[in-house]
């Protein structure tokens, strides 16, 4: 069986901050979130790597992006710093058949951004609060033995309105105790690559240590995996056409090919 290549991606910042509140995060993620994520969804049909921003090439070079069937995203304070070249090759793999996560506050990276063409904002409020997540799609294969409900004690909230596309396909819906709502699973496919958006997963709290968030994790990986060959992202002239063209060319004394060159 040929195992599905993972690669969980995080900017790794907040977890090396000095002083109490890094401690904290250290706590209950000691090498990081993406180490963490890691350990958590660890499965036979999971081939996992972990990488961080201050890694050479970003943490994604060709190679390991071109291996990869699904990304996990987790960025914060340090989506400026991710080079707009590497959101470039990120969307092209996407667009090929790479499958997307995007988790948390990385719905404000640039390759979500890029890739939804939206503001992605949201409403914000970092009170500790609870969150229970419902499950609005029972069928859906990222919602496969998920509670109907489930309860993440305190986390940041997060609430509508959410900027993205429309054909936003919902999951999941969040209610705060504070009294907001939040889409907070929502799926998009772009080319040939599925994207899902997760948002709990405030680093303050071990939320990715909570089994029914990694229960959903691990379905969306295995959702959004690449299963087909790379799809084509560059345009190709079809010429002869497949059937026979009658119509005679008005342009035929005239060579256009420069028309077609690229700068
Ligand atoms: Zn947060």
């Amino acid at each position: 069986m040929k195992k599905i290549h993972v690669t969980i991606w995080n900017e790794y910042v907040h977890e090396r901050a000095e002083g109490e509140y890094g401690e904290r995060l250290r706590g209950f993620y000691p090498q990081g979130i993406h180490n963490a994520l890691k350990e958590e969804l660890a499965a036979d049909d999971l081939e996992i790597s972990a990488v961080s921003l201050d890694m050479p090439e970003q943490g994604l070079p060709d190679d390991l992006l071109q291996k990869t069937d699904v990304l996990l995203w987790w960025g914060h304070c340090a989506h400026g710093k991710v080079a707009d070249e590497l959101v470039d090759k990120i969307q092209q793999r996407v667009l090929a058949g790479m499958g997307l996560i995007v988790l948390h506050s990385g719905h404000y990276s640039k390759i979500f951004r890029r890739l939804t063409g939206t503001s992605c904002s949201l409403r914000w409020r970092e009170l500790g609060e609870k969150e229970r997540v419902w499950v609005v799609d029972p069928q859906h294969p990222i919602a496969q033995g998920v509670p109907d409900s489930f309860v993440v004690p305190n986390t940041e909230m997060y609430g509508e309105p959410f900027g993205i596309p429309p054909e936003a396909h919902v999951v999941f819906i969040s209610w705060y105790e504070g009294g907001n709502v939040f889409r907070s699973g929502v799926t998009f496919q772009r080319g040939q690559g599925k994207i899902f958006y997760f948002s709990p997963g405030h680093e303050t709290f071990p939320i990715y240590r909570q089994p029914e968030v990694i229960k959903v994790l691990g379905n969306a990986a295995r959702w959004a995996a690449q299963t087909l060959p790379n799809a084509k992202t560059d345009c190709w002239n079809q010429d002869p056409a497949p059937e026979k063209v009658y119509s005679e060319n008005p342009m035929d004394k005239i060579d256009t090919s420069s028309l077609h060159k690229k700068a």
